[in-house]
């Protein structure tokens, strides 16, 4: 399987040469969203990604550096459809933390082009703790963090082919993962909008049962200081780490 990093930015202001954060997981030909930051879906087009190849999209949490293109998605997937027709009978599976901001989206959407009927259809989920999606492919959990007061902001751990993902969201601790990292997982992507890369990476080292970890939604420390945080990083936990940047993909 393989991961494209479409967005990798923090909710910053526009940054030349990186997106707010957005990534998908590609299994057996098929997408699995994660985050729709600033134009995600344009990127994964530009990039050759199939957009109706999508199949379940998975937000964190409303804050717009998460959901800012995913109206955008949507509509890209519809326009796309228009001229392939691809889709007729469809579901997209959408797991959303915060109706008010998902009935937003879609009112924005009914009032734009043919307000948007579809082909297709949306199966949308109000994001809870515990397994969320499992379609015999990957099986996705989430677990609650302390990012929003309201509790209505997400973690995701992702399973597919034998290998786990845990997908930090935004969150206040990373320690707030410690029920999924104890198991361990082959790749942690983990936010540094709100950490220090030097305690990230002490708290992954103390913890071998994780693989490798991926930084994402780079903050301002990464952004300013690109090389020293690289060298911090990598002093501590070597090949183990790496920045993701925009564009990007690896194979799990
Ligand atoms: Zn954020
Ligand atoms: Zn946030």
């Amino acid at each position: 399987m393989e991961l494209i990093f479409l967005g990798t930015c923090s909710g910053t202001e526009p940054e030349p040469g990186r997106c707010h954060v957005a990534w998908v997981l590609q299994v057996d030909g098929a997408l699995y969203w994660f985050d729709a930051g600033e134009s995600c879906s344009r990127t994964a087009h530009l990039l050759g990604l199939d957009l109706l190849a999508v199949k379940a999209i998975f937000i964190s949490h409303s804050h717009m550096d998460h959901v800012g293109g995913l109206a955008n998605l949507l509509w890209n997937i519809r326009k796309l459809d228009g001229i392939k027709r691809r889709l007729q009978g469809a579901v997209i599976d959408v797991h959303v933390p915060n109706r008010q901001s998902w009935d937003g989206v879609m009112q924005v959407l009914g009032q734009s082009e043919g307000n948007f009927q579809t082909a297709f259809s949306l199966a949308v989920h109000d994001v809870q703790p515990g397994a969320c999606f499992d379609d015999g492919r990957v099986r996705v959990d989430c677990v609650s963090n302390r990012h929003l007061a309201d509790g209505r902001s997400f973690s995701y751990r992702i399973r597919s082919e034998g290998k786990t993902i845990v997908y930090s969201g935004d969150v206040k601790s990373i320690s707030e993962l410690d029920c999924w990292l104890q198991d361990g997982c082959d790749l942690l992507l983990m936010e540094t909008g709100h950490h220090a890369v030097e305690a990230v990476c002490q708290y992954v080292r103390e913890r071998p049962q994780i693989a490798r970890l991926g930084f994402i939604h780079h903050g301002r420390e990464i952004l300013d200081h690109p090389a020293e945080s690289r060298s911090k990083a990598f002093a501590i936990l070597g090949e183990r780490v790496f920045f993701t940047d925009d564009g990007e993909n690896m194979t799990l």
